[in-house]
């Protein structure tokens, strides 16, 4: 057994036993698939688990289902990171025109076609359309706009950090058509309080509308993880669901509509915690 650990603070983590490991060196990191019993197989990006088996549905639903279910009629989506696939998964299942995926690293790609053949398919969608470049690159050069943007990235370290800077947050809000929403995670519910309050600052100067959002995801520091949603039209509130106006999406395991407007119901402490 190989004993994973990923250190959240100097003194606490997460544990995972390996009965199997594969490791990779790409451009930008290294990459490594963790074979457990208890979480299923493991993505790991520079040491942090990027998503399980057992969790990945929570975090890969929320992110998507939120923004595609409040907005009235999604055809164009641009998702920056996510080369796990597993937004891209749950965007495909919308009826959606066509999905651009902006990822960095191929090989992060590769890996999952390797590690997670079911995966493989959703690639190869004729509505997907893969840039294997920097996501902020990618909006420097792009005229195009979307309905939604999402922003599924690593931890704001090194090549990621750049997806959550001001000059970044302000090239996607130009990039958004109207009605537009952009969702994107925003790391630990416990641990990291203070940068949630500055991004959601941030973006409710570029947007009329923005809001903190959370779910359990157990694999990732501290178990509960936040989301920020920002849409440009006043008169659209993304903490409804809109029904009617696309079909319930089928089969979710986490999503509901019931969950999509109690996922914006922040305890007391957090709700202190992200005033000005
Ligand atoms: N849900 C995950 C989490 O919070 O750990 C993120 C998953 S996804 C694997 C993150 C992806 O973002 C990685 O594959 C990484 O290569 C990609 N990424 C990081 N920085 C990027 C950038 N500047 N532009 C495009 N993709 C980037």
């Amino acid at each position: 057994m190989y004993w994973f650990v990923e250190k959240h603070r100097e003194d606490t983590g997460i544990l995972m036993g390996a009965k199997k490991t594969w490791t990779y060196r790409s451009n930008f990191q290294d990459i490594a698939v963790l074979e457990t019993d208890s979480w299923g197989r493991v993505l790991v990006l520079d040491g942090l688990i990027q998503f399980t088996d057992r969790d990945e549905f929570i975090y890969h639903e929320m992110l998507s289902h939120v923004p595609l279910r409040a907005h009235p009629e999604p055809k164009q989506v641009l998702i920056i990171g996510g080369g796990d696939g597993g937004t891209l998964r749950e965007v495909l299942r919308h009826p959606v025109n066509s999905v651009v995926l902006c990822e960095i690293d191929p090989m992060v790609i590769e890996v999952v076609k390797t590690h997670w053949p079911d995966a493989g398919p959703v690639f190869q969608d004729p509505r997907v359309r893969i840039e294997s470049r920097d996501g902020r690159d990618f909006l420097e050069s792009t005229e195009d706009r979307y309905d939604v943007i999402l922003v599924d990235s690593s931890e704001p370290v090194s090549h990621s950090r750049s997806l959550f800077d001001p000059t970044f947050l302000e090239l996607a809000a130009r990039r958004l058509r109207r009605p537009g929403f952009y969702a994107t995670q925003s790391l630990s519910v416990f641990y990291r309080a203070s940068f949630i309050r500055e991004l959601l600052q941030r973006l409710r100067s570029l947007h009329p509308r923005a809001y903190v959002y959370t779910a359990p995801v157990p694999c990732y520091p501290a178990g509960w993880w936040s989301f920020i949603i920002a849409g440009n039209d006043e008169t659209l509130d993304p903490r409804t669901c809109r029904a009617g106006t696309i079909p319930e999406v089928e089969n979710t395991r986490y999503y509901s509509a019931r969950v999509h407007s109690a996922a914006f119901v922040l305890p007391r402490f957090l709700a202190a915690e992200m005033e000005p």
